[in-house]
């Protein structure tokens, strides 16, 4: 469901990405490894037209991304879901308004209320938020929800679009251990759920390598790894550090 081939991608002298090539079957669950500046998120958002490429091509669900425009690019976006690190939820209003701010599809900026949302779309909203274990803080302000809660409930508005592939910018970076590995462990359990496409940066080696089926590791823009996780060897994993963790080539 995703091909990237050749992807370059300059920011006036600084290269982002380069010549990087990667598929992702439909189902699967991928994570990006690398460093800070890596091109993590640069790649992340030339899946969701969010960049063009400077060259290369992207196909993301049988179209190419960079000649999407208007209401082609909007139908792709309302495919494709995306969780950020910072959670990006409106601090002043509900759990449950938050959600069903997803059910927009980015196409307009969030309505306030719960006035002009479907019933439909307030039940399925409700039933996202049971999902991700949150169904009794659905009248709380946001901001009043700790992080991981926080995540649960971006988690719960990517849901609304009914996206059929999952983007997530480092969604744990800022939590501690044991929300992390909550909030991880119900992407993927949500993403079975559902079919899901899943590809996901992060910066922990290890949580990669027990959670992903597949990872990718991005160095100075290029990628330098690409190795399924079933069956590594201490030695393989020990690569694996090696390649996205250290800066000399
Ligand atoms: P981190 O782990 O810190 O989030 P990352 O792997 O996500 O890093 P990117 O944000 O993709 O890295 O950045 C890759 C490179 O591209 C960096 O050198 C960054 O400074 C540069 N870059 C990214 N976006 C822009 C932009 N809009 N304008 C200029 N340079 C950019
Ligand atoms: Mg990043």
């Amino acid at each position: 469901v995703i091909r990237l081939a050749g992807v370059t991608k300059q920011f006036g002298a600084t290269t982002a990405l380069r010549g990087a090539d990667l598929e992702v079957a439909r189902g699967e669950i991928v994570v990006l490894l690398g460093l800070s500046g890596s091109g993590k998120s640069t790649l992340l958002r030339h899946l969701d037209g969010l960049e063009t490429p400077t060259s290369g091509s992207i196909e993301v669900l049988g179209s190419s991304v960079p000649a999407l425009k208007g209401k082609a690019l909007r139908s792709l976006r309302s495919r494709v879901g995306f969780i950020f690190q910072q959670f990006e939820l409106v601090p002043s209003l509900t759990v449950l308004e938050n959600v069903l701010t997803g059910s927009l599809s980015s196409v307009r900026g969030p309505r306030l209320g719960l006035w002009g949302y479907s019933k439909d779309a307030k039940l399925r909203a409700l039933g996202h938020l049971e999902r991700v274990g949150l169904l009794d803080r659905a009248y709380q302000r946001s901001d009043t929800l700790s992080g991981g809660q926080q995540q649960r409930v971006a988690i719960a508005r990517a849901l609304m679009q009914r996206p059929e592939i999952l983007l997530a910018d480092e969604p744990v970076a800022s939590l501690d251990p044991e929300s992390s590995d909550q909030v991880m462990a119900l992407i993927r359990e949500i993403a079975a759920d559902q079919g899901l496409t899943v590809v996901c940066s992060l910066h922990q080696v290890d949580l990669a390598i027990s959670w992903a089926d597949r990872i990718v590791g991005l160095r100075h823009g290029e990628v330098v790894l690409n190795t399924s996780t079933t069956g590594l060897s201490k030695a393989e994993v020990m690569e694996i550090y090696g390649r996205v963790a250290t800066t000399t080539a």
